[in-house]
């Protein structure tokens, strides 16, 4: 497919991109419990996809350096901080009280080397936007990122620490604007609520309304203050196709491009806006999915791609082994190679899936109507006086040596003076409805438990539903990072200075 972006001069695909690949061998150990649909060994098999493809060889493949306490602390609560590290599935008994608060415990479940897991995943994510920082990658890559609901004190949607919140911090020390774009099937709720005051990252998610995890009411959330209509929504209904899908995802992400000007981009490539998959209920084929990563890579600026939802493992793993293939510019074959989970991928054994023949409840008129006010959006954006985009700034001194030399774990600035507001505003209604029914007949969870013998009697809700009343009057959701107002004169290396 044509992507219709801003091609490089030597045309589309052109210029090789760089890329540097994150993944940790222990990461597919992980395991929520049993009938959790959240699989952290989906990311082993797309490494393994990887591998057989001969597509690791193409890249830079990097270990995660773990993050540490103070690093995920830049946007989280010392207390939620200190209570994902202290917290064992022996001890949930004693502690009813601080999961209670946290929100941890049903849809995000307390399991054996959750901290681990977290800091794993926050380290690829922030590892790749220090690579991008650097200029030492076009395109970092983290598929066991991506949980794009945590918030700041509070665990949500089988996210409990946001690596996307992190990573954006990161690259808001280079870069002055950074644009976030969401393709999962929910909402990128606690991203767009981390920088919802702020013109310096705009967020742009396109997902399922209505009665529908989180249940954020979109059309309603537009960013506050300086940061009003930097965060765009794009309401979906059930059944959207490929084409549907990009007769929006285009024209909106090329008017981003050309009107904010972002130094770096976050995509969050949410699989379980796949078809056929366990919780969601879009139509997109993996081509259709890959279209999004297709275009935003035509657009040559700095790019961090991580995962998140995608709860049909097997086409999970398909879809982002593809999507590798894509940024760094190699068509795959379509039939997958012999490896280890080669019987996930019957009876067809193939790369694609055909989407289903569901009904696409997107009508012309309604996309039209979507499209239509988000363009709106952003040209009142373009004509606003106070809004001056500059070029990007200079990027900061990067040494000739290698960046391995200089800094050796590969680990980002640890003495940062960047810190995260402490000051909780208020908090927006939120209601929470995502139905996880537990299907042992699920293929992909059969062929799990066989690969966690070891499974543990974690409690595990069938369901869950709680709804937050809002605390104040003030439109300021809580968990705001908060960006000093003038940024132009510092120094690219120190960040943004964060009110404490
Ligand atoms: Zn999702």
């Amino acid at each position: 497919m044509d992507t219709g972006g801003n091609s490089l001069p030597s045309g589309p695909d052109g210029v090789k991109r760089k890329v540097s690949y994150f993944y940790d061998p222990e990461v597919g150990n992980y395991y929520y419990g049993q009938g959790h649909p959240m699989k952290p060994h989906r990311i082993r098999m797309t490494h393994a996809l990887l591998a057989h493809y001969g597509l690791l060889q193409h890249m830079q493949v990097l270990k995660p350096v773990p993050a540490r306490d103070r690093d995920l602390c830049r946007f989280h609560a010392d207390d939620y901080v200190s209570f994902l590290r202290g917290i064992t599935p022996e001890m949930q008994q004693d502690q009813l009280r601080q999961l209670k608060r946290f929100n941890v415990g049903e849809d995000c479940p307390v399991f054996d080397g959750l901290y681990s897991f977290c800091q794993t995943y926050a380290g690829g994510s922030v590892g790749g936007a220090v690579k991008l920082n650097h200029g030492l990658c076009d395109i970092a890559i983290n598929w066991a990122g991506g949980l794009h609901h945590a918030k700041k004190s509070e665990a949500s949607g089988f996210c409990y620490v946001n690596d996307i919140v992190l990573a954006i911090l990161e690259l808001l020390k280079v870069h002055e604007r950074v644009l976030y774009v969401d393709i999962d099937i929910h909402h990128g709720d606690g991203v767009e609520e981390a920088f919802y005051t702020t013109e310096r990252v705009m967020t742009v998610s396109f997902h399922k309304f209505g009665d529908y995890f989180p249940g954020t009411e979109t059309f309603v959330y537009i960013g506050y203050g300086k940061g009003k209509y930097y965060s765009l929504n794009v309401p979906l209904d059930d059944g959207i196709d490929d084409e549907s899908y990009q007769s929006l995802f285009k024209p909106i992400m090329g008017k981003v491009m050309e009107i904010f000007k972002p130094g770096a981009v976050v995509l969050q490539c949410g699989a379980d806006s796949l078809s056929g998959d366990r919780l969601g209920c879009f139509n997109l084929s993996i081509k259709g999915h890959a279209e999004c990563v297709k275009y935003m890579i035509s657009f040559n600026v700095p790019l961090l791609l991580v995962g998140g939802g995608g709860y049909t493992i097997r086409y999970v793993a398909r879809c982002w082994c593809y999507e590798t293939g894509v940024a760094l510019g190699f068509e795959l074959d379509d039939k997958i190679p012999q490896h280890e989970y080669y019987e996930y991928f019957g009876p067809d054994y193939t790369l694609h899936v055909a989407p289903s023949n569901m009904e696409n409840k997107n009508s012309r008129p309604m996309l039209d109507d979507i499209r239509g006010k988000l363009l709106e959006y952003l040209s009142s954006l373009q004509h606003a006086p106070s809004v001056q985009f500059q070029e990007r700034p200079p990027e900061a001194e990067i040494p000739e040596e290698d960046e391995d030399q200089h800094d050796p774990e590969g680990r980002w600035d640890p003495d940062s003076d960047m810190e995260v507001d402490d000051r909780s505003i208020s908090i927006r209604s939120r209601v929470k409805r995502e139905i996880m029914e537990p299907d042992l007949k699920d293929r992909d969870d059969v062929k799990d438990a066989v690969d966690h013998p070891r499974d543990m009697d974690v409690s595990y809700g069938a369901g869950n539903t709680s709804v937050k009343a809002p605390t104040t009057s003030s439109d300021q959701p809580e968990g705001c990072v908060e960006m000093e107002q003038d940024n132009s004169n510092r120094p690219p290396d120190q960040g943004p200075n964060m009110n404490s």
